[in-house]
């Protein structure tokens, strides 16, 4: 009988058994830049790693089956992924990107455009109309960012590709914020969904990397080359880590993402917090779309402190679980001021756009206890009165 495996069972799974030589359940791990060939002109699957490797290939896989694509290329980073997506283009092409999508990405795209790699344009995708106008200008690749980061706004993926679909355009989803156990955006009509693994897939805060999924095999071709003549290929030790974190994916999303539930609640009903930004609460502008394309509302959440942006530190400081420092998605809670760490280098105008304030603070839930999270959270936030 052959299983048709879901997708828990895929990622458990994944890589299990392929060890013919000694049979280790757990696929080994292959630290070599090269391997050795039969004979002059003769050809192997693994020649040399930057082209391929055994152990980058087991991440892949398993990266192509949760998102239900035909191919992944595994990068060292997640603004690797992003580069190698955009060799995609040409200069005359145009790339629409969110006006409030991650900073790192947005300052990339921004210098990158003003080299004149591509023409770029940052439009609201929130706004229907925008949407529409801005597939009037004939783009070549539409850049989503769905939940966005910090302020998680949500961006309909399926009416949006079906738009560059018909004008020709490439869509491409970051899909760091959810992971493909919550959102698949290739079934949603986009072609390309990439990721930092360094936050939900790696999941444990030890590796930097990066992946792009697509469902087109003209793409896949194109990726790979790129991947290979650019070098942006992800580790042999970094995709072993990635895919061990990725076995527990589905158990640490479900369980962060309960936390986050209850934790947006409290933030929603306290006195000291003016705004929250959760898609799972009923009163977020994205609630309705969010509900039709996810799986589920994910466990990041940023909301405002009611209170001068002077007494941000006083907060942060009275916090004893909540880490401050970049990143998310690994088991362990953290707390990022978005204004003057992620989102610093997008200068202040572009923030002000974006709804970055001072005031804003983005929490990546973790899988600890709820109790212990609220108390730290509530605690730190009577502080701020
Ligand atoms: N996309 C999003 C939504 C992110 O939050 C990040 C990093 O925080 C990146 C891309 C870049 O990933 P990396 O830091 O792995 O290069």
């Amino acid at each position: 009988m052959t299983i048709n495996k879901r997708r828990r069972t895929s990622i458990v799974q994944a890589g299990i058994g392929t060890d013919k030589a000694h049979k280790a359940v757990m696929p080994p791990i292959y630290l070599t830049s090269t391997f050795e060939i039969d004979g002059l002109g003769k050809k192997a699957p693994y020649e040399y790693s930057r082209t391929r490797n055994p152990t980058r290939d087991e991440l892949a896989n398993a990266v192509t089956a949760l998102e239900g694509g035909i191919g992944t290329c595994v990068t060292s980073s997640g603004m690797a992924a992003l580069t190698l997506i955009i060799h995609l283009l040409n200069p005359d092409d145009l790339l629409i990107a969110p006006y409030d999508c991650y900073g790192r990405s947005y300052r990339m795209l921004c210098a990158l455009s003003e080299k004149g790699h591509f023409k770029l344009e940052f439009i609201d995708q929130y706004d229907a109309a925008a949407v529409k106008e801005a597939f009037t200008k004939k783009p070549k690749m539409v850049l989503i960012e769905s939940p966005s980061n910090p302020v998680m706004r949500i961006a309909d993926i399926a009416s949006i590709a079906a738009q560059a679909k018909e004008c020709g355009a490439i869509t491409v989803c970051d899909n760091t914020f959810l992971s493909p156990m919550l959102q698949q955006p290739l079934s949603l009509g986009a072609d390309i969904s990439y990721h930092s693994t360094t936050k939900f897939l790696n999941g444990h805060t030890d590796i930097v990397g990066g992946c792009v999924t697509t469902s087109r095999e003209d793409i896949l071709t194109d990726l790979e080359f790129w991947a290979n003549s650019l070098g942006l290929i992800g580790a042999p030790f970094d995709s072993y880590m990635t895919l061990r974190g990725m076995r527990t994916l589905e158990l640490r999303v479900h369980r962060a993402q309960e936390n986050a539930e209850q934790i947006a609640t409290m933030l929603d009903q306290h006195k000291n917090v003016r705004a929250v930004y959760y898609p799972g609460l009923k009163s977020h502008p994205g609630h309705e779309i969010a509900a039709k394309q996810q799986d589920g509302f994910g466990a990041m959440i940023s909301f405002e402190i009611d209170a001068p942006a002077e007494k941000a530190a006083a907060f942060i400081d009275a916090l004893e679980l909540f880490r401050l420092a970049q990143s998310l998605g690994g088991t362990e809670s953290l707390i990022n001021h978005p204004a003057s760490m992620t989102h610093v280098s997008m200068g202040a105008e572009a923030r002000a756009k974006a709804g970055v304030t001072d005031q804003l603070f983005r929490l990546s839930i973790g899988v600890e206890h709820i109790e212990d999270l609220l108390a730290d959270l509530e605690h730190a936030l009577a502080q701020v009165a």
